[in-house]
């Protein structure tokens, strides 16, 4: 089959010449012998041809190179016209076009390659956290045999971190990625597309540091001084004042395909600054595989979570897919699959019409079906909507048949292992006596929400889901965060340490010695070590100075601890 080949800029712009009329023209190679990127089969001007995709960088070339949105106003031939039309559904396929299914656009970086100190280098104090980092440094000597917690004792008081807690991979390499980018580009504009993870204190420094959001974690378009504007052609929003050079950050969540096609049009670099975590691409390439195999995608995830939106849109590109809040929905959904066919489209159309890709065909695209999953939510919950629907299949279809109507994810899921492996250290370190656990995070966090709710069915009201030390009003005081579907969280101010309970006596009346408060502290995966230790400052605090030990000395402790897990190893 004859070839014809595009030349696109890094900044997705499309290399054009002008005719004689002064109208731009396209500027195709015809069968070129170098064609290395192909793109689909495209049938063009009455001929098939095999189209493949060149890339030249923006530095190099003396060509002429126009935005989508560029071309779409200005005159053009007939035939670019009608070329434009025929790519335009492979825009975002053109950008990531090198990638094949086992790449990643930002791959986890090793230690070696990672750059933590572009953010800890000016005294960041939400970044830094000496107990913190011995914590972890222990962590990675014993992480093959043990996950027991740590407890730090302070006297008074007695803190239990979990052996794993905080930051991810995906986060870490999502803030690097900003904080080097303000470093790398300092003459140019930067832009996230929306909350870079969901913390307020990393947000805000990034804010402070000149990058601005484009828009809420909800959509909505912001101005310059974060205002939503109300129409989206307001000339101030900032997705309207986006110009060629200008950076936009895709946070670890990843982006919908509607947001990249615009970044696209706009002439916006998108995979140089893409810092969606590879757990969450890993998603996106099961439903690719599942997709070609004819499986319908049932996303498990919180419809409003910018993760779950994101997916939701990249599987509308592979086929039908529909999202799936709980196991409730899931069993409204089994309902209709088992319901005769005249019954199907009515009870659909009254639960899921809203939450489906369009067009969706309940009689045909519940034959078959694969569930994914946003990473953060709880495995169980998932394992028991795959099992739920395990069932179902079995009961339909039959054993035999199973595999053909339900897609056999090897692992069961498609859940993130850093949420997990921070979920599984809490519930062992909620095993072990305790007055309070406090969970810390931003307070939109859908995986610091998981673990609150594992905290709250240990430990009830004595579990508190806070974002700072800024929570604890004093003492006896907290201010808890009730997490709520929409994403509007309340304040409630709860009881915290009550000393009096902390004092008993012997059966003689004589006081015993005092009992230490016992504290679980955990963290959400974008919350940041900084803060934990803050969080610990401000409860030591509360209690006399000659009841507490020092920082230093327990820190010095945790040091000797690591020096003789050291030398266990060799
Ligand atoms: S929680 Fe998991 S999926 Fe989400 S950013 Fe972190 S590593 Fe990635």
């Amino acid at each position: 089959m004859p070839t014809i080949t595009l030349s696109f800029d890094l900044n997705n712009r499309l290399k054009v010449k002008k005719d004689k009329a002064n109208s731009y023209d396209s500027c195709i190679i015809y069968d070129s012998a170098e064609n290395k990127n192909f793109l689909d089969k495209l049938h063009w001007q009455n001929k098939d041809y095999d189209c493949y995709i060149d890339y030249h960088s923006n530095h190099t070339s003396p060509d002429l190179f126009l935005t989508w949105d560029a071309l779409q106003s200005a005159e053009k031939t007939e035939a670019l016209t009608s070329l434009l039309d025929l790519i335009e559904p492979y825009l975002i396929n053109i950008s990531y076009l090198k990638f094949n299914q086992t790449d990643y656009v930002y791959r986890f970086r090793n230690k070696k390659e990672r750059n933590t100190q572009i953010y800890k280098n000016d005294r960041n104090i939400i970044y830094q956290s000496q107990l913190c980092s011995t914590i972890k440094a222990i962590r990675r000597i014993k992480e093959k045999i043990s996950n027991d917690p740590i407890t730090l004792n302070f006297g008074a008081v007695e803190y239990i971190l979990p052996s794993h807690f905080g930051f991810c991979l995906g986060v870490q390499n999502a803030i690097e990625r900003a904080y080097e980018t303000i470093a790398n580009y300092p003459d140019r504009r930067i832009y996230m597309l929306s909350e870079l993870i969901h913390n307020p204190f990393v947000n805000n420094d990034l804010n402070k540091r000149g990058l601005k959001y484009l828009q809420t974690d909800k959509g909505q378009w912001l101005d310059a001084d974060g205002k939503a504007v109300v129409d989206m052609s307001d000339i101030s929003a900032l997705w309207n004042q986006l110009k060629l050079n200008d950076i936009v950050i895709i946070p670890a969540f990843g982006a919908t395909h509607e947001d990249k096609i615009r970044l696209i049009k706009k002439g916006i670099s998108l995979k140089e600054f893409d810092a969606t975590c590879m757990l969450v691409e890993k998603v996106w390439k099961a439903i690719k595989k599942h997709s070609e195999e004819g499986f319908t995608t049932l996303i498990h995830g919180k419809y409003y979570h910018e993760e779950t939106k994101a997916t939701f849109s990249n599987a509308l590109s592979y086929g039908p897919a529909l999202i799936l809040a709980d196991i409730e929905e899931a069993k409204l959904l089994g309902s209709i699959i088992m319901a005769p066919k005249e019954a199907k489209r009515k009870l659909f159309d009254k639960h899921f019409i809203n939450r489906c890709s369009p067009g969706f065909n309940p009689d045909t695209d519940l034959e078959k079906i694969a569930v994914v999953n946003q990473t953060t939510l709880l495995r169980n919950l998932t394992i028991e909507i795959i099992n739920y629907f395990r069932e179902l299949i079995i009961e339909k279809y039959g054993e035999a048949n199973r595999r053909e109507h339900l897609w056999d994810n090897e692992k069961g899921d498609t859940l993130c292992y850093a949420t997990q492996v921070n979920q599984d250290a809490l519930i062992k370190a909620l095993s072990t006596d305790l007055d309070h656990a406090l969970v810390i995070g931003g307070k939109n966090s859908s995986n610091t929400y998981q673990l609150y709710q594992i905290c709250a069915r240990q430990s009830g009201e004595k579990a508190h889901y806070i974002q700072s030390e800024a929570n604890i009003q004093s003492i006896d005081t907290i201010n808890h965060y009730v997490y709520s579907q929409s994403g509007d969280n309340t304040e409630q101010t709860r009881p915290f340490i009550n000393t009096e309970l902390s004092t008993e006596t012997h059966a003689n009346g004589q006081p015993k010695q005092k009992k230490p408060v016992r504290i679980l502290i955990t963290g959400g995966a974008s919350c940041p070590d900084g803060i934990i230790q803050q969080v610990i400052s401000k409860i030591n605090e509360f209690f006399p100075k000659e009841e507490l030990r020092s920082m230093e000395s327990v820190l010095d402790e945790l040091n000797e601890i690591k020096e003789l897990e050291e030398s266990k190893n060799g």
